[in-house]
Protein backbone atom coordinates (compact mmCIF):
# COMPACT_ATOMS: atom_id res chain seq x y z
CA UNK A 1 0.00 0.00 0.00
CA UNK A 2 2.78 2.31 0.92
CA UNK A 3 4.25 2.25 -2.51
CA UNK A 4 1.23 3.21 -4.36
CA UNK A 5 -0.31 5.62 -2.32
CA UNK A 6 -1.49 9.00 -2.84
CA UNK A 7 -3.70 11.32 -1.40
CA UNK A 8 -6.60 11.71 -3.95
CA UNK A 9 -8.14 15.75 -3.32
CA UNK A 10 -10.14 15.23 -6.41
CA UNK A 11 -12.82 13.41 -4.58
CA UNK A 12 -13.98 16.27 -2.88
CA UNK A 13 -14.19 18.27 -6.16
CA UNK A 14 -16.23 15.79 -8.26
CA UNK A 15 -19.66 16.83 -7.80
CA UNK A 16 -21.13 20.21 -6.97
CA UNK A 17 -23.10 18.81 -4.34
CA UNK A 18 -19.77 17.43 -3.28
CA UNK A 19 -17.89 20.60 -3.39
CA UNK A 20 -20.80 22.78 -1.54
CA UNK A 21 -20.32 20.11 1.13
CA UNK A 22 -16.54 21.78 1.56
CA UNK A 23 -16.85 24.92 0.71
CA UNK A 24 -14.99 26.71 3.60
CA UNK A 25 -16.60 30.79 2.74
CA UNK A 26 -19.29 32.04 1.68
CA UNK A 27 -19.83 35.56 0.20
CA UNK A 28 -23.29 36.77 1.17
CA UNK A 29 -25.59 40.25 0.40
CA UNK A 30 -25.63 40.87 4.10
CA UNK A 31 -21.42 41.67 4.23
CA UNK A 32 -21.79 43.98 2.38
CA UNK A 33 -21.82 47.67 2.65
CA UNK A 34 -22.50 50.20 -0.50
CA UNK A 35 -20.94 53.40 -0.64
CA UNK A 36 -22.89 56.35 -1.80
CA UNK A 37 -22.06 59.70 -2.92
CA UNK A 38 -24.07 62.38 -2.05
CA UNK A 39 -24.22 66.27 -3.70
CA UNK A 40 -25.82 70.13 -3.27
CA UNK A 41 -28.13 70.66 -6.41
CA UNK A 42 -31.40 69.47 -7.83
CA UNK A 43 -32.14 66.53 -10.23
CA UNK A 44 -27.98 65.13 -10.28
CA UNK A 45 -27.93 61.68 -10.96
CA UNK A 46 -24.20 62.68 -12.19
CA UNK A 47 -22.42 59.61 -13.99
CA UNK A 48 -18.78 59.08 -12.20
CA UNK A 49 -16.27 58.67 -16.07
CA UNK A 50 -13.87 56.11 -14.14
CA UNK A 51 -16.33 54.19 -12.32
CA UNK A 52 -18.69 53.29 -14.69
CA UNK A 53 -22.48 52.40 -12.58
CA UNK A 54 -21.54 54.97 -9.88
CA UNK A 55 -22.97 58.20 -9.79
CA UNK A 56 -23.59 61.45 -8.05
CA UNK A 57 -26.91 62.25 -6.75
CA UNK A 58 -28.69 65.49 -5.29
CA UNK A 59 -30.87 64.72 -2.57
CA UNK A 60 -33.72 64.60 -4.56
CA UNK A 61 -32.70 61.69 -6.67
CA UNK A 62 -31.23 60.11 -3.78
CA UNK A 63 -34.46 57.96 -3.10
CA UNK A 64 -34.11 55.64 -5.96
CA UNK A 65 -30.87 54.62 -5.16
CA UNK A 66 -31.15 53.83 -1.71
CA UNK A 67 -34.85 52.20 -2.76
CA UNK A 68 -32.90 49.97 -5.07
CA UNK A 69 -30.38 48.56 -2.19
CA UNK A 70 -32.80 48.19 0.36
CA UNK A 71 -34.85 46.04 -2.37
CA UNK A 72 -31.94 44.47 -3.08
CA UNK A 73 -31.17 43.32 1.00
CA UNK A 74 -27.68 45.07 1.48
CA UNK A 75 -27.92 45.92 5.12
CA UNK A 76 -25.94 49.55 4.72
CA UNK A 77 -24.64 52.26 2.74
CA UNK A 78 -21.79 54.71 3.37
CA UNK A 79 -21.97 58.50 2.47
CA UNK A 80 -19.52 60.56 1.03
CA UNK A 81 -20.41 64.23 0.44
CA UNK A 82 -19.62 66.71 -2.08
CA UNK A 83 -20.74 70.70 -0.73
CA UNK A 84 -21.61 73.06 -2.94
CA UNK A 85 -18.69 75.29 -1.20
CA UNK A 86 -15.11 74.60 0.58
CA UNK A 87 -13.00 76.49 2.79
CA UNK A 88 -9.81 76.09 4.27
CA UNK A 89 -11.95 74.45 7.65
CA UNK A 90 -14.01 72.25 5.37
CA UNK A 91 -16.99 73.99 7.45
CA UNK A 92 -19.39 71.65 5.29
CA UNK A 93 -18.48 68.87 7.11
CA UNK A 94 -19.41 69.90 10.51
CA UNK A 95 -22.56 72.34 9.86
CA UNK A 96 -26.30 71.00 10.67
CA UNK A 97 -27.15 71.32 7.08
CA UNK A 98 -24.10 69.93 5.79
CA UNK A 99 -24.76 67.63 2.57
CA UNK A 100 -24.01 64.45 4.63
CA UNK A 101 -26.04 66.05 7.56
CA UNK A 102 -29.32 65.95 5.20
CA UNK A 103 -28.36 62.85 3.29
CA UNK A 104 -28.39 60.96 6.31
CA UNK A 105 -31.82 62.27 8.16
CA UNK A 106 -32.99 61.97 4.18
CA UNK A 107 -31.73 57.92 4.34
CA UNK A 108 -32.95 57.44 7.69
CA UNK A 109 -36.43 59.05 7.36
CA UNK A 110 -37.33 57.01 4.55
CA UNK A 111 -35.12 53.56 5.33
CA UNK A 112 -35.12 53.56 9.49
CA UNK A 113 -33.54 49.97 8.91
CA UNK A 114 -31.35 50.45 6.47
CA UNK A 115 -27.39 51.25 8.42
CA UNK A 116 -26.23 54.40 7.67
CA UNK A 117 -22.54 55.01 7.80
CA UNK A 118 -20.96 58.48 7.78
CA UNK A 119 -17.32 58.66 6.44
CA UNK A 120 -16.25 61.09 8.56
CA UNK A 121 -13.56 63.08 6.95
CA UNK A 122 -12.45 66.30 5.90
CA UNK A 123 -10.73 66.43 2.30
CA UNK A 124 -14.36 66.94 0.88
CA UNK A 125 -15.07 69.91 2.44
CA UNK A 126 -11.98 71.52 2.52
CA UNK A 127 -10.23 73.91 -0.41
CA UNK A 128 -6.97 72.28 -0.41
CA UNK A 129 -8.04 68.88 -0.29
CA UNK A 130 -6.03 67.17 2.53
CA UNK A 131 -7.87 65.45 5.39
CA UNK A 132 -6.40 67.85 8.19
CA UNK A 133 -6.31 71.62 8.91
CA UNK A 134 -3.05 73.03 7.35
CA UNK A 135 -0.54 75.71 8.23
CA UNK A 136 1.24 78.04 6.41
CA UNK A 137 4.24 75.55 5.60
CA UNK A 138 1.29 73.19 3.94
CA UNK A 139 1.80 71.11 7.13
CA UNK A 140 -1.47 68.90 7.89
CA UNK A 141 -1.59 69.31 11.80
CA UNK A 142 -2.31 66.50 13.47
CA UNK A 143 -4.10 67.64 17.08
CA UNK A 144 -6.71 70.60 15.21
CA UNK A 145 -7.73 68.15 12.87
CA UNK A 146 -9.09 65.86 15.38
CA UNK A 147 -11.33 68.55 16.97
CA UNK A 148 -12.85 69.45 13.51
CA UNK A 149 -13.18 65.32 13.09
CA UNK A 150 -14.90 65.12 16.41
CA UNK A 151 -17.46 67.89 15.65
CA UNK A 152 -18.10 66.08 12.36
CA UNK A 153 -18.80 63.16 14.08
CA UNK A 154 -21.40 64.62 16.34
CA UNK A 155 -23.31 66.21 14.17
CA UNK A 156 -23.24 63.23 11.86
CA UNK A 157 -24.75 61.20 14.82
CA UNK A 158 -27.00 64.35 15.54
CA UNK A 159 -28.34 63.76 11.86
CA UNK A 160 -29.09 60.16 13.28
CA UNK A 161 -26.00 58.47 11.64
CA UNK A 162 -25.90 54.53 13.01
CA UNK A 163 -21.91 53.79 12.62
CA UNK A 164 -19.20 56.48 12.22
CA UNK A 165 -16.17 56.04 9.83
CA UNK A 166 -13.30 58.19 10.41
CA UNK A 167 -10.88 58.24 7.41
CA UNK A 168 -8.12 60.67 8.29
CA UNK A 169 -5.72 58.70 9.34
CA UNK A 170 -4.99 61.32 12.08
CA UNK A 171 -3.15 59.77 15.07
CA UNK A 172 -5.66 59.68 18.18
CA UNK A 173 -8.92 60.09 15.95
CA UNK A 174 -10.40 57.18 17.83
CA UNK A 175 -10.50 59.04 21.10
CA UNK A 176 -11.40 61.91 19.87
CA UNK A 177 -14.29 61.15 18.40
CA UNK A 178 -15.32 58.81 20.78
CA UNK A 179 -15.30 61.42 23.48
CA UNK A 180 -16.96 63.78 21.28
CA UNK A 181 -19.78 61.44 21.17
CA UNK A 182 -20.06 60.19 24.77
CA UNK A 183 -19.82 64.15 25.66
CA UNK A 184 -22.95 64.68 23.54
CA UNK A 185 -24.81 61.45 24.18
CA UNK A 186 -23.99 59.14 21.76
CA UNK A 187 -22.08 56.47 24.02
CA UNK A 188 -24.01 53.72 21.29
CA UNK A 189 -23.10 55.04 18.22
CA UNK A 190 -19.96 52.58 17.21
CA UNK A 191 -16.95 53.71 15.26
CA UNK A 192 -15.75 52.07 12.36
CA UNK A 193 -12.45 53.27 12.15
CA UNK A 194 -9.94 53.53 9.28
CA UNK A 195 -7.36 52.02 11.24
CA UNK A 196 -5.51 50.89 8.27
CA UNK A 197 -5.14 53.48 6.04
CA UNK A 198 -2.28 53.24 2.44
CA UNK A 199 -1.18 55.78 0.60
CA UNK A 200 -2.76 54.16 -2.28
CA UNK A 201 -2.91 54.75 -6.32
CA UNK A 202 -5.44 52.71 -5.90
CA UNK A 203 -8.01 55.53 -5.01
CA UNK A 204 -7.57 57.63 -8.22
CA UNK A 205 -11.08 57.14 -9.37
CA UNK A 206 -12.63 58.31 -5.93
CA UNK A 207 -10.94 61.73 -5.69
CA UNK A 208 -13.08 62.31 -9.27
CA UNK A 209 -16.04 60.77 -7.87
CA UNK A 210 -16.06 62.74 -4.24
CA UNK A 211 -14.32 65.75 -5.75
CA UNK A 212 -11.33 65.20 -2.86
CA UNK A 213 -7.80 65.19 -4.58
CA UNK A 214 -5.62 66.84 -2.38
CA UNK A 215 -4.35 70.64 -4.44
CA UNK A 216 -1.09 70.45 -3.06
CA UNK A 217 1.42 67.70 -2.30
CA UNK A 218 0.58 63.90 -1.47
CA UNK A 219 -0.91 62.48 1.54
CA UNK A 220 2.18 60.11 2.66
CA UNK A 221 3.01 62.09 5.45
CA UNK A 222 -0.88 60.31 7.25
CA UNK A 223 -1.62 57.74 5.06
CA UNK A 224 0.42 54.20 5.19
CA UNK A 225 3.43 53.38 2.93
CA UNK A 226 2.58 50.21 1.39
CA UNK A 227 5.64 48.95 1.70
CA UNK A 228 4.56 48.38 5.59
CA UNK A 229 3.37 45.31 7.71
CA UNK A 230 3.88 45.94 11.32
CA UNK A 231 3.17 49.24 11.14
CA UNK A 232 -0.63 47.76 10.14
CA UNK A 233 -0.75 46.09 13.61
CA UNK A 234 0.74 49.30 15.49
CA UNK A 235 -2.19 51.42 13.83
CA UNK A 236 -4.99 48.56 14.31
CA UNK A 237 -3.38 48.20 18.12
CA UNK A 238 -3.67 51.80 18.83
CA UNK A 239 -7.72 52.15 17.36
CA UNK A 240 -8.29 49.38 19.14
CA UNK A 241 -7.42 50.58 22.29
CA UNK A 242 -8.54 53.69 21.86
CA UNK A 243 -12.41 51.95 21.44
CA UNK A 244 -12.74 51.48 18.01
CA UNK A 245 -15.62 48.74 17.08
CA UNK A 246 -14.26 48.09 13.89
CA UNK A 247 -11.66 47.91 11.98
CA UNK A 248 -10.88 48.99 8.03
CA UNK A 249 -8.44 47.65 6.00
CA UNK A 250 -7.91 49.84 3.00
CA UNK A 251 -7.68 49.19 0.19
CA UNK A 252 -8.22 45.45 -0.03
CA UNK A 253 -7.08 43.43 -2.93
CA UNK A 254 -3.12 44.18 -2.61
CA UNK A 255 -3.44 43.87 1.00
CA UNK A 256 -4.79 40.27 1.25
CA UNK A 257 -1.84 40.01 3.85
CA UNK A 258 -2.70 42.48 5.62
CA UNK A 259 -6.10 41.88 6.02
CA UNK A 260 -4.90 38.72 7.30
CA UNK A 261 -2.37 39.75 10.04
CA UNK A 262 -5.77 42.19 11.58
CA UNK A 263 -7.90 39.20 11.46
CA UNK A 264 -5.35 37.21 13.22
CA UNK A 265 -4.40 39.94 15.50
CA UNK A 266 -7.74 41.31 16.81
CA UNK A 267 -11.14 40.39 17.99
CA UNK A 268 -12.83 43.44 16.19
CA UNK A 269 -14.98 42.77 12.99
CA UNK A 270 -12.57 43.56 9.80
CA UNK A 271 -14.19 45.75 7.13
CA UNK A 272 -12.20 45.73 3.53
CA UNK A 273 -12.57 48.50 1.64
CA UNK A 274 -12.53 47.43 -1.93
CA UNK A 275 -11.59 50.23 -3.56
CA UNK A 276 -12.59 52.61 -6.52
CA UNK A 277 -9.38 51.57 -8.50
CA UNK A 278 -10.10 48.01 -8.06
CA UNK A 279 -13.71 48.89 -9.33
CA UNK A 280 -12.45 50.70 -12.23
CA UNK A 281 -9.86 48.03 -13.46
CA UNK A 282 -12.49 45.00 -13.42
CA UNK A 283 -14.77 47.02 -15.10
CA UNK A 284 -12.76 48.54 -17.44
CA UNK A 285 -11.91 44.79 -18.68
CA UNK A 286 -15.24 43.95 -18.55
CA UNK A 287 -16.45 46.96 -20.64
CA UNK A 288 -14.15 45.19 -23.17
CA UNK A 289 -15.18 41.92 -22.75
CA UNK A 290 -11.57 40.67 -21.72
CA UNK A 291 -12.43 38.92 -18.16
CA UNK A 292 -16.33 37.48 -17.33
CA UNK A 293 -17.16 40.60 -14.11
CA UNK A 294 -19.59 38.44 -12.17
CA UNK A 295 -16.84 35.16 -12.26
CA UNK A 296 -14.25 38.08 -11.22
CA UNK A 297 -15.86 39.99 -9.02
CA UNK A 298 -17.25 36.82 -6.73
CA UNK A 299 -13.67 35.18 -6.69
CA UNK A 300 -12.13 38.51 -5.45
CA UNK A 301 -14.63 39.28 -2.91
CA UNK A 302 -14.68 35.74 -1.77
CA UNK A 303 -10.91 35.95 -1.71
CA UNK A 304 -11.39 38.97 0.56
CA UNK A 305 -13.41 36.99 2.85
CA UNK A 306 -10.86 34.05 2.93
CA UNK A 307 -8.56 36.69 3.72
CA UNK A 308 -10.54 37.23 6.98
CA UNK A 309 -12.72 40.06 6.27
CA UNK A 310 -16.06 40.15 7.97
CA UNK A 311 -17.65 42.79 5.93
CA UNK A 312 -16.75 44.15 2.30
CA UNK A 313 -17.38 47.85 1.86
CA UNK A 314 -17.57 47.76 -2.30
CA UNK A 315 -19.14 50.12 -5.30
CA UNK A 316 -19.55 46.25 -6.60
CA UNK A 317 -22.27 45.77 -3.91
CA UNK A 318 -25.63 46.03 -6.06
CA UNK A 319 -24.32 43.62 -8.70
CA UNK A 320 -23.03 41.18 -5.93
CA UNK A 321 -26.51 40.98 -4.20
CA UNK A 322 -28.17 40.56 -7.75
CA UNK A 323 -25.64 37.64 -8.54
CA UNK A 324 -25.89 35.73 -5.49
CA UNK A 325 -29.85 35.52 -6.07
CA UNK A 326 -29.06 33.98 -9.24
CA UNK A 327 -27.08 31.31 -7.82
ZN1 LIG B 1 -9.89 62.43 3.77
Amino acid sequence: MADLYFRRHRRLRQSAGIRSMVKETYLHKEDLIYPIFVMDGENIKNPVNSMPGVFQFSLDRLGEEVDEVVTLGIPSVILFGLPATKDAEGTQAYHDHGIVQKAIRFIKDRHPNLVVIADTCLCEFTDHGHCGVVDEHERILNDPSLDLLAKTAVSQAQAGADIIAPSNMMDGFVTAIRQGLDRAGFQDVPIMSYAVKYASAYYGPFREAADGAPKFGDRKTYQMDYSNRMEAIREATSDMEEGADFLIVKPALAYLDIIRDVRNNFDAPIVAYNVSGEYAMVKAAAINGWINEKETVLETLTGMKRAGADIILTYHAKDVARWLEEK
